[in-house]
């Protein structure tokens, strides 16, 4: 199995799709599909029309945050604070991402 590259928690920009140029904190990773769900983006509103909802009596509009193919997504270094692309390297037999542009590792 290939490491992954994004994990929960990183800073991770959109450089494809409808989310394109935007940041956000990734908030969970769903490996089997190969998407990540991401702070502020894929976000669907939905109207709730009052009575309709138990939680929600009087209605309202209530946030849904989608999720994103992983392959729109790149980590931004927290060292250069650039999308950057990552690679992996061994340091003392662990295996750590590293940022190719300012060669910073990232776990
Ligand atoms: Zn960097």
């Amino acid at each position: 199995m290939a490491s992954a590259r994004i994990k929960r928690g990183d800073n991770v920009k959109a450089v494809a799709g409808k989310e394109r140029g935007r940041t956000g904190k990734v908030i969970a990773v769903l490996a089997e599909t190969n998407r990540a769900r991401v702070e502020g983006m894929m976000v669907v509103k939905r109207h709730m029309k009052k009575g309709r909802s138990q939680t929600m009596p009087e209605g309202g509009i209530i946030e849904k945050n989608g999720t994103i193919h992983l392959s729109n997504l790149m980590l931004v270094c927290p060292s250069c604070e650039e999308a950057s692309k990552t690679g992996v390297k061994a340091i003392e037999s662990r295996k750590v991402r590293y940022c190719k542009k300012c060669d910073q590792t990232i776990d």
